[in-house]
C-alpha cells in the first residue's frame, strides 16, 4: 500500500497562496508510491481540486456533520463533500473535539455516513495528556468509532494517531513512544477484524523529524499541520517518505 502524507491546512491561506503553493508542489512532481492528501478550509476545496493535475494527489475535508441536509448552520455532510471534489474527510480532529462538540458517540455515525458517500476517512485518535491512561484512551476511541461499521471498508480507512499534547506546539513523543502505540492501534484494529487500515502519526511533524519516526516507529505516513503550508516542506516530507 502507498505511503501517505495529509496536509491539514486547517483555517490558513487565501486563494493567491494556494495558487502558488499547488503550482510550486506540482512543478517536477514525481512521487508515485505516496497519497498525499490536501486538507483545504471548505470554500477552497474545489478551486483547489480543479488546480490538482497529479492523480496521486487527493482532496480531503476537515470535518463533517453525520446528517443529512437540516438546520445546522456551519455544517456541511459528506454529500456536500463529495460534490465539491473531496476523496477524503477528517474526522474526530482534537481541534474538532475541542472546539465543534464533536465525541465518541458521534463518532461511528459520522464514519459510517462518510464511508456510505464514497469519501476516506482519515479518523484521529490521540490523548490530551501525557497520561497512564493513554492506552485505554486510545482504544476507546477506536472501539467507539468503529462500532457497526463492516470490516470491509477497513481499507477505506486511515487511523491517524495525534497526541493532543504534540499539536502545534513543537513537543513530540519519542518514535519509540509512537511505536508502543502504533502497536496498540494495529493490535485492537486487528482484533476488530480491520486489517487493511494503515496508521498515520501527527503532532509537530518537521523536516527534521520526519525520517526518526519513519524509521523507528513502523507507521504508514504523517498528518501535518503548521509544516504542511511551505509546499518546499511537503516535497521533502515526501521524499523523506
Ligand atoms: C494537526 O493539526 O493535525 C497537526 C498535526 O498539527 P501540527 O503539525 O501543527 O502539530
Amino acid at each position: 500500500m502507498n505511503r501517505i502524507l495529509v496536509a491539514n491546512w486547517k483555517m490558513n491561506g487565501s486563494i493567491d497562496q494556494f495558487s502558488t503553493y499547488l503550482t510550486d508542489l506540482q512543478n517536477g512532481y514525481s512521487f508515485k508510491n505516496i497519497d498525499l492528501i490536501i486538507a483545504p478550509p471548505f470554500p477552497y476545496i474545489n478551486i483547489v481540486k480543479n488546480k490538482i493535475v497529479n492523480k496521486n494527489i487527493f482532496i480531503a475535508g476537515q470535518t463533517m456533520n453525520y446528517l443529512p441536509d437540516g438546520a445546522k448552520t456551519g455544517e456541511v455532510n459528506a454529500r456536500m463533500l463529495k460534490d465539491v471534489g473531496s476523496d477524503y474527510v477528517i474526522i474526530g480532529h482534537s481541534e474538532c473535539r475541542e472546539n465543534r462538540s464533536f465525541d465518541d458517540i458521534d463518532a461511528s455515525k459520522t464514519v459510517l455516513s462518510a464511508l456510505e458517500k464514497k469519501l476516506k476517512v482519515i479518523f484521529c485518535i490521540g490523548e490530551k495528556k501525557t497520561d497512564s491512561m493513554s492506552n485505554e484512551i486510545i482504544i476507546e476511541q477506536l472501539v467507539c468509532a468503529l462500532e457497526g461499521i463492516d470490516k470491509k471498508y477497513s481499507e477505506f480507512i486511515i487511523v491517524a494517531y495525534e497526541p493532543v499534547w504534540s499539536i502545534g506546539t513543537g513537543v513530540t513523543p519519542t518514535p519509540e513512544q509512537v511505536l508502543q502505540k502504533r502497536q496498540i492501534i494495529y493490535a485492537t484494529l486487528y482484533n476488530l477484524g480491520f486489517l487493511k487500515t494503515q496508521i498515520i502519526y501527527g503532532g509537530s511533524v518537521t523536516v527534521q523529524n520526519a525520517g526518526s519516526f519513519i524509521n523507528n516507529a513502523q507507521i504508514d505516513g504523517f498528518i501535518v499541520g503548521k509544516a504542511c503550508m511551505h509546499a518546499g516542506n511537503i516535497i521533502e516530507m515526501l521524499n523523506i517518505l
